[in-house]
């Protein structure tokens, strides 16, 4: 396991992967934390979790430079992930008692009610590309529920593994309620199949997802799965364009474009095209690459030097099938993993820009006639998970948002995420969903309790 500076490609780290002794001591130290932890009043995990908001805020400067270190990100956006993961631990230190009361409900008992217990130990499959605020994001309800966690983090994030579980440490949670494990993707099968574990969380790519819901599947184990999408950003004839264009900006190219709900294809009726593309082209060309750890920098590089190479056979093949490149779709040379911040247009069926997730700098505009086709092009995707829709009119909007075939559909707003909504897809970009009341309720036993 390596962790690489993507903006100039220097080795900041190297990491065996841990062999089965270490594994199963891990595993160990989760089951015998799990029935002391999910013993503890719901008050006292959320002065450990009030803790671990703590450390985030204290540490936040150490961590926003490793989190830009590691994988690319500009050094605003890595401190802002930070807080909103001390944000998270807040959110459900203070709600979680209320989610999980019991619900006494009528029937021919004297009393019945629905009590929300902890399953135990919950694995996380981990991406890099919010290295923090992902692992947070799933960690704070399911530790609050009273499961212990075990986290496998992308490889190429290993310091930020690390980093997390000294959070943990650090705000004095008991030895393993939280636990990182040092393992490539080969080693999950085993930890999922293990008999200590109790469920499966995935933030990733499809493949990834499919592979750890086939093994979970065979064993029974619980899944929730965020796999990325490919988000319509449906422009109508009546959007107010200054507001749209900058958005729109915002949502592509934050994080070198390496977001699930990064708006991917642009979906824009022709009374506004031309007129959007020109605006929204100058915004483009505005975009100012270099050092990420440098406040004035508004692109950042890629993580990886394959998913830079991946993205730009999207490109080649999308051109090779008629779109049009209008700004950008070459790598830049030199060191690090860089792509210019691209746009294409005339991206139709067929092309990877539009059957597929482009997960870099490089936006697909597709030209709609009407509202009617651009929801129609908007739900022509496998994938499932944000999208938003763009009109003066919010009623228009909402009308839209609700025919949208995704899981977060916004008005006037990039698709975000917040811990008080419900977040996830349908489709091909996975089941469940996290944060909010729905996301404590995945990983525990609505238990039936019926008294004569
Ligand atoms: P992956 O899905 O391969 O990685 C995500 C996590 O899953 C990593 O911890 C990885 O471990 C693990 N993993 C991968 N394959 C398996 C497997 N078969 N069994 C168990 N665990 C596995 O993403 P990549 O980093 O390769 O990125 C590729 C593409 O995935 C991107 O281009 C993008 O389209 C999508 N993606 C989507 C994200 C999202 O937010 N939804 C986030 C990141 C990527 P390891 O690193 O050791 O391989």
């Amino acid at each position: 396991m390596l962790s690489v500076n993507p903006a100039n490609g220097a080795q900041m780290g190297r990491f065996e992967p841990w062999d089965d002794s270490r594994i199963e001591s891990a595993l160990a130290q989760a089951g015998e934390a799990a029935p002391a932890w999910a013993k503890l009043h719901m008050a006292e995990r959320a002065r450990f979790l009030q803790g671990a908001a703590r450390v985030l805020r204290e540490r936040e400067p150490e961590f926003s430079r490793l989190i830009t270190e590691e994988m690319g990100k500009l050094i605003s956006e890595a401190s802002a992930e930070i807080e909103k993961c001390a944000k998270v631990c807040d959110y459900y230190a203070a709600e979680a008692e209320r989610f999980l009361t019991d619900e006494v409900l009528a029937s021919d008992a004297s009393r019945s009610l629905v009590a929300w217990q902890p399953l135990g130990t919950v694995l996380a499959v981990m991406p890099w590309n919010f290295p923090f605020w992902q692992v947070f994001r799933f960690a704070a309800p399911a530790l609050m529920a009273g499961n212990t966690a075990l986290l496998k983090h992308a490889s190429n994030v290993p310091r930020c593994a690390l980093a997390i579980e000294s959070v943990f440490e650090a705000a004095g949670f008991p030895r393993g309620v939280f636990r990182t494990l040092m393992i490539g993707a080969s080693q999950v099968e085993g930890v999922i199949r293990d008999r200590r574990v109790h469920a499966v969380t995935l933030t990733g790519s499809e493949p990834a997802g499919r592979a750890v819901a086939a093994v979970a599947g065979e064993v029974l184990k619980k899944t929730v799965l965020e796999l990325g999408g490919s988000d319509p950003f449906v422009v109508l004839e009546d959007a107010d364009l200054e507001l749209t264009v900058e958005q729109a900006v915002a949502s592509r190219y934050m994080n070198a474009g390496q977001s699930c709900i990064a708006a991917k294809r642009f979906v824009v009726v022709e009374p506004v095209a031309e007129t959007f593309l020109e605006q929204f082209r100058e915004a483009v060309r505005a975009l100012r690459p270099g050092d990420p750890m440098d406040e004035s920098t508004t692109l950042a590089p890629m993580a990886r030097g394959d998913l830079r190479d991946a993205l730009h056979a999207q490109v080649h093949e999308s051109v090779k099938h008629g779109a049009q490149v209008l700004e950008g779709g070459q790598p830049v040379e030199g060191k690090g993993n860089w792509y210019q911040a691209s746009i294409l247009d005339g991206v139709g069926p067929g092309m990877p820009a539009y059957e597929e997730e482009m997960f870099g700098p490089v936006a697909a505009i597709l030209r709609a006639r009407d509202e009617d086709d651009a929801v129609r092009i908007a739900n022509d995707t496998r994938f499932g998970l944000g999208g938003s829709v763009w009109s003066r009119d919010a009623a228009r909007g909402e009308a839209v948002a609700r025919r949208l075939a995704c899981g977060c559909a916004f008005v006037n707003g990039l698709v975000k995420s917040d811990p008080r909504l419900p977040f996830g897809g349908i489709k091909d970009s996975g089941y469940g969903r996290e944060l909010s009341l729905l996301g404590i309720r995945e990983f525990v036993n609505a238990k039936t309790v019926w008294i004569r």
